[in-house]
């Protein structure tokens, strides 16, 4: 039988085509709100379209004349379809996008020296190229002194310009006015563009003469959808997206009866909007399930460009807010919602590919495309290696440190899983020795054919950091609510630095094929060490790490504590992916904000105990004692009940309140800190233990205490609350 073969497969998939866009106008509705190269083609003239071509895949800087023209169009099409304004989109580093918007209109010119008479709309190429904006108030990391807080946006035409609720949003690249990047999208260009460049390097020595590769991204996308009614009434989910406290419910996810299970309905309408209007902004939503704890769920999107797939997971996720509102519900995107039952990730699936599409991590069919991929993957295992701390860096953040290691998302500990077939063929390359397939030949690279891996045996170990799948890899560790351009930008740029060693040294060689098997033999000897296929999970896996060498950061601080290591700062600095001044701005920016985040929560924890959890307990503990005194005035008996559970609450009621008061000191004293890494080190040590203790007290109190008298939605109410 020959392969099933359906046209625009990937756009006919929506399981529910009630309302919204239906089945037949899926293909014809995708990507409708996108100004494409389709579109363009279509309104730009023949030159203007070529040279947005070569601006889009050869990084040619655009002439002003050709920016008025395109922008006009763009115009032309913003405004038929319904908009009135223009944006220039932006990622700072809060993680989260960032908009302003200005309308097209302008004076007709009419009025003379008064009021004009009429308005044109206009847009004009200087305005679609580069935009102005105080942008004083996002992080800089000290980069943007107060006396210069200017900053500009620069449009990338890499990813197009689409339309959202009447405004033409046109994604743009942040910087300082000294041309520092002040955002996630301007280093992810540049790692893009530092791996393509040694990428083509190694290719030539293969014979490639075509253009650039580039990194491929598809990132899956985990949530949790609570009623927006429990929500409102949970001061911790407002404000810090999780639960800080909340009795362990009797069910959660012990069953693996919510995993690929039956979609409520509430969830699916909600699925269908989303995926309507992903498809109109061009988004390739794909795949949707349920995840394993109650409440949660996961969409994957197919894969595109590393830097449209960054756009697109940041628009998706504020989609998937926007429209459960709609729904009456809230989309919690953060890493751990809830103890108890699993928190929510972000697989990071990595490859890099040809402009044709010839993906650089499939391993072929003969014996060059096999050298090829080889050489490729020894790349990543390298970079991996050599870069364990910054991979843990680029997924470090205050509630991914829930996740990792927790036995629910890959260990701290960052390690490769190759699997079975893979490995045994790194290994016998390794020793010269024989392959263990059939015939037991000697495997000669560049000469032999390498066994095929079946991608289903090569995908089992879940509790791998890294993994390969067959084709790619999937990195597993970032949090569901980041940004997924800080992994990338540490894996294209330390595969970058590992494909650079390699093209300097197999340039010179004499014996090309010789000295690739030298190459690919020496590095697998040199990083064998981070070759994991074992259980992540297993309580030995942080002993064996250790023995290996390998390193265990368990929280952000003790993480970013190494981001700016010499040979780190080298890597970024070597490839001109981030200057050292721009490193130590990321480095201050993401300590402060993990220690926001924590103080946050920390003040969040104590108001709710304070003006809500001790007053309604402790007017639940009178009741029982005028319970005890009523019936036993009236009875004579014992009251043992109300009693000994007085008694409990009394004494659980002193402890909260004596912890509270040590929360309050810790909080105190880790604010005391000078230096940031400090601070951080103290909230992870200090602020973090009394957080915990606090909230064990609070919980075993209100598993005592009647639902109607405690403040706030239990954690049943939580997780079941979407019928
Ligand atoms: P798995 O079963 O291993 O999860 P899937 O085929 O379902 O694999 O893909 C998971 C994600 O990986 C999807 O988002 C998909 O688009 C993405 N993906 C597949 N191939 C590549 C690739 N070459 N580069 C980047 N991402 C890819
Ligand atoms: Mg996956």
């Amino acid at each position: 039988m020959g392969p099933l073969v359906i046209p625009h497969s990937q756009f006919l998939i929506p399981n529910f085509c009630q309302g919204g866009i239906r089945m037949n106008d899926v293909a014809n509705r995708f990507a409708a709100k996108v100004f494409n190269l389709s579109i363009m083609r279509q309104r730009l003239p023949k030159g203007t379209y070529k040279e947005m071509l070569r601006c889009i895949h050869e990084g040619k800087r655009m002439e002003l004349g050709t920016a008025n023209i395109v922008a006009n169009a763009m115009k032309d099409w913003a405004i038929e379809q319904g908009a009135t304004h223009f944006t220039h989109w932006f990622q700072p580093m809060t993680g989260i996008t960032a908009e302003k918007h200005d309308s097209f209109i302008s004076p007709d010119g009419t009025g003379g020296g008064s009021a004009p008479s009429g308005i044109i709309m206009e847009f004009s190429g200087k305005e679609l190229v580069r935009g102005e904006s105080d942008a004083s108030s996002f992080p800089s990391g000290g980069l943007r002194s107060t006396f210069e807080a200017r900053g500009y946006t620069a449009w990338d035409p890499t990813s197009y310009a689409f339309i959202k609720d009447t405004v033409l949003y046109i994604p743009t690249a942040f910087c300082s006015y000294g041309g520092e990047a002040l955002d996630m999208k301007t280093p992810l260009l540049r790692s893009m563009e530092a791996i393509s460049r040694q990428a083509l390097r190694v290719l030539k020595l293969f014979g490639y003469d075509g253009p650039a590769p580039i990194t491929t991204v598809g990132s899956e996308q985990e949530y949790f959808l609570v009623d927006q009614g429990i929500v409102d009434a949970r001061e911790d989910l407002l404000l810090t997206g999780r639960t800080l406290l909340g009795a362990k419910p009797p069910k959660g996810q012990e069953l693996d009866d919510h995993y690929y299970g039956i979609i409520k309905p509430r969830v699916q309408a909600f699925m269908q909007e989303l995926n309507d209007e992903l498809w109109e902004l061009g988004i390739l939503a794909k795949t949707e399930h349920n995840e394993v704890a109650p409440a949660q769920h996961e969409l994957a999107p197919i894969f595109t460009t590393a830097n449209i797939a960054a756009d697109h997971n940041q628009l998706t996720m504020e989609l998937m807010q926007k429209i459960a509102h709609r729904h009456g519900m809230v989309c919690l995107l953060h890493e751990k919602p809830f103890s108890w039952v699993n928190g929510s990730g972000k697989h990071d699936n990595w490859s890099i590919a040809t402009r044709d599409g010839v993906n650089l991590l499939d391993p072929g069919t003969t014996p060059f495309e096999n050298a090829q991929f080889l050489l490729f993957l020894c790349a990543v295992i390298q970079a991996v290696d050599d870069y364990q701390d910054l991979l843990r860096i680029s997924v470090a953040t205050a509630g991914n440190d829930h996740r990792l290691g927790a036995n629910e998302a890959p260990p701290a500990v960052v390690s490769m899983f190759l699997g079975d077939e893979l490995s045994e063929v790194l290994e016998a390359i390794e020793n010269d020795a024989p392959y263990g397939g059939h015939d037991r030949e000697q495997l000669k690279i560049g000469v032999d054919v390498l066994p095929r891996f079946p991608k289903d045996a090569t995908d089992r170990n879940r509790t791998s950091p890294f993994a390969f799948t067959g084709n790619k890899f999937e990195f597993r560790s970032p949090g569901a609510s980041q940004s997924i351009a800080k992994p990338n930008i540490v894996i294209n740029t330390a595969v970058a630095e590992s494909l650079r060693q390699f093209a300097d040294e197999l340039e010179g060689a004499e014996d090309f094929t010789q000295a690739l098997h030298d190459l690919i033999q020496r590095t697998i000897k040199a990083h064998k060490r981070i070759l994991f296929n074992g259980n992540g999970y297993d309580n030995h896996w942080p002993q064996e790490a250790e023995r290996r060498g390998l390193m265990n950061l368990r929280t952000t601080p003790e993480a970013l504590a190494h981001l700016l290591d010499e040979k780190n700062v080298k890597l970024f600095e070597s490839h001109g992916v981030f200057s050292a001044a721009e490193l130590r701005s990321r480095y201050e920016i993401l300590l402060e904000s993990y220690v926001k985040i924590l103080h946050i929560e920390a003040q969040t924890l104590m108001d709710m105990v304070g003006r809500n959890i001790l007053p309604a307990v402790s007017t639940f503990s009178a009741k029982l004692c005028e319970n005890a005194r009523v019936k036993g005035e009236v009875t004579g008996v014992a009251c043992g009940y109300e009693k000994a559970r007085c008694k409990e609450i009394s004494r659980l009621t002193d402890e909260i309140y004596a912890l509270c008061s040590t929360l309050g000191e810790a909080l105190h004293h880790a604010d005391a800190a000078e230096d940031t890494l400090e601070r951080a080190m103290r909230y992870k040590d200090e602020v973090v233990a009394a957080m915990a203790a606090l909230r064990a007290a609070c919980d075993s109190c209100e598993a005592m205490t009647p639902s109607g008298e405690w403040p706030y939605p239990s954690m049943i109410d939580i997780l079941y609350s979407v019928k």
